[in-house]
């Protein structure tokens, strides 16, 4: 697989440092508010990264963090704690939001199929580890303590800014941000590991430390959870391309100062949903978010869809249009897949399966290409192919989609055979015995139980009903 690395700038092809397994680490939300649909996009992608890897074979690990303390307004070290803000809105603890908002994020995630890392881990949970390394990063002298605070020396390191590949006012916003505010620091761009002098004199979120009574800064967070359940060396981090900096650039500056060597090799980065005003943010107030969405009658599939049908590298403009061309497109697409009959018996054409396989992966194996991999789903159902192998191909490609192709289908068919009962049914008294049977056939069928399912239609042939099959299902006539 050739996948972009942010740190190259160009698609690499795809070595974990240990064959066959991989090493992800994902940043996790910050749980002060509902996570937008831009958040989700990332977490979407990501999520298709992971199941991609699985399919191809690769056993992964994946870590994320929940952010319930650190991360500041401005993403430097300015402003105030994002989880105080919330909690200062919804006149509710720090940890009551976080409970609340965490549920709320994972509640998303399964509407929209995003599976849950194996391992979660929120930042408060972790505060020994944070110290730990701060302490280590002291005694080696990449850190340093300056009015009350903790703070990386980014002088100390050859090369501090690794990514290039985002917009160069991004980086000088960030750097300004550090400039004037904070005299503390020797260098601009230095940045806290861990706040002593807390501008908030009666907050909630502090622990006792070498330094004083503080909190950990939020880049801190994610290399030691990273560090914690990977190790020292990671295949993949992912996260949104506002991650590259300040927060990724300080990650790897942090880490590598830390363990003495090269961390991570591949750095993942889903670029913005853009609104058609600007970037969708939690701090703007009103947002898009998976229930809204849900309340508008759309379902969340149609989401994952409009999100998998454009390039993880190119930022997306949200608009109810956009998003109506994925609804009328998914539900277009699911009544094709419920017209798939397979004939008693059909089997898979395994050469044809493997041939149409073939596209679905070259798509994935460059650089994550979803759209083609949708695409590879339509050429499926265009194909020559049997029933049987294309809805065998469709299930499989739906591990790493993840759009419920093959229920979603099964539901619609379900709603036809419903509305296909003939009217004659109400006033036959042997219409329910009927339709049990015709039931218990589709039953034998599904379970390949061909013999049963003959049976049932030799019975009911006998007491002169005949089963009409349709594409929609079963239906029958009395004779
Ligand atoms: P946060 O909850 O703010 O820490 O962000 C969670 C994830 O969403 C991070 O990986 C961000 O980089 C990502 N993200 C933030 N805004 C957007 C957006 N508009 N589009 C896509 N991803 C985003
Ligand atoms: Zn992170």
């Amino acid at each position: 697989m050739l996948i972009y690395n942010s740190l190259s700038r160009t698609r690499e092809p795809l070595v974990p440092n240990t064959p066959g397994k991989i090493k992800m680490y994902t940043c996790g939300p910050t749980v002060y508010h509902y996570a937008h649909i831009g958040n989700l996009r990332s977490y979407i992608m990501e999520d298709v990264l992971e199941k991609y890897l699985d399919y191809s074979g690769l056993e992964v690990t994946r870590v994320m963090n929940i952010t319930d303390v650190g991360h500041l307004t401005s993403d430097a070290d300015e402003g105030e704690d994002k989880m105080l803000k919330g909690a200062r809105r919804e006149k509710k603890s720090v940890m009551e939001i976080a409970k609340f908002y965490t549920d709320a994020f994972f509640a998303d995630c399964d509407k929209l199929n995003i599976k849950k890392p194996a391992i979660v881990q929120p930042a408060t949970g972790c505060i020994d580890e944070f110290i730990h390394t701060i302490e280590v990063l002291i005694d080696k002298g990449y850190a340093y303590l300056a009015g009350g605070n903790v703070y990386f020396d980014i002088s100390k390191l050859k090369q501090y800014h690794v990514f290039h590949d985002f917009k160069e006012e991004d980086l000088e916003v960030g750097v300004r941000e550090g400039v004037g505010e904070d005299t503390n620091k020797r260098n601009p761009a230095d940045f806290a590991l861990w706040f002593t002098k807390s501008k908030f004199d009666d907050q909630e979120l502090k622990w006792d430390s070498p330094w004083g009574v503080g909190y950990p800064g939020w880049h801190i967070e994610c290399s030691c959870i990273s560090m914690k359940y990977l190790g020292e060396e990671l295949d993949i981090h992912c996260g949104g391309i506002d991650n590259a900096f300040p927060h990724h650039t300080n990650e790897i500056a942090q880490s590598e100062a830390y363990i003495g060597h090269k961390w991570c090799n591949y750095w993942f980065h889903v670029h913005h949903l853009n609104t058609e005003g600007g970037k969708m943010s939690k701090s703007k107030g009103e947002f898009l978010t998976v229930s809204l969405l849900e309340e508008k009658g759309y379902d969340p599939m149609v989401y994952r869809l409009f999100c998998l049908q454009s390039h993880y590298r190119r930022s997306l403009v949200f608009s109810w249009d956009n998003l109506d061309n994925a609804a009328v497109a998914y539900k277009k697409l699911v009544a094709r897949i419920a017209a798939l009959k397979e004939a008693e018996g059909e089997q898979v054409d395994v050469a044809e399966f493997d041939r149409l396989k073939q596209k679905f992966s070259e798509a994935l194996d460059n650089d994550l290409n979803t759209s083609l991999a949708v695409t590879a789903v339509y050429d499926v159902l265009k194909s020559s192919a049997n029933a049987a192998t294309k809805l065998a191909l469709i299930a499989d490609f739906d591990r790493v989609l993840s759009l419920n192709l093959i229920s979603a289908a099964q539901k619609v068919r379900e709603e036809q055979n419903k509305s296909a009962q003939p009217a004659v049914d109400a006033d036959d008294p042997r219409a329910a015995s009927i339709r049990e049977r015709i039931e218990a056939r589709a039953a034998a069928k599904k379970a390949k139980n061909y013999a049963e399912a003959d049976r049932i239609r030799a019975e009911l042939a006998a007491e002169g009903v005949t089963l009409i099959d349709t594409p929609q299902g079963t239906t029958y006539k009395i004779n």
